[in-house]
């Protein structure tokens, strides 16, 4: 990856830049500009959020309410969307779960 100094990165209005440096955490990645945070620690911290039972209760009010269901239709309706779709219809785990084997 090529550096890009914080200054740089704010001068020029980009979201990351990049020193090559660790963080606290040990990973040499993009750091957001806006706080200087490493993109991998932000990654952990949303996946354990994600995780926890307030993140997934969360993540059920959004996707019970009317901006989430749109949302998510939105998705399956789009290309990338119906691609994933039949990708997981295909998957051999699934089909073997439809039709179970007697
Ligand atoms: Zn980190």
């Amino acid at each position: 990856m090529r550096i890009i100094l914080p200054s740089t990165a704010k001068a020029r209005g980009l979201r990351f830049y990049f020193t090559g440096e660790r963080c606290l955490h040990g990973h040499v990645a993009k750091r957001i500009t806006e706080n200087g945070n490493c993109v991998e620690c932000r990654r952990d911290i949303e996946r354990r959020y994600d995780e926890s039972s307030k993140g997934r209760k969360t993540q059920r009010r959004w996707r019970e309410s009317r901006k989430g269901y749109a949302t998510k239709r939105r998705y399956h309706e789009s290309k990338k969307g119906r691609a994933t779709q039949r990708k997981y219809d295909r998957s051999r785990k699934v089909r073997a779960r439809r039709r179970p084997r007697k």
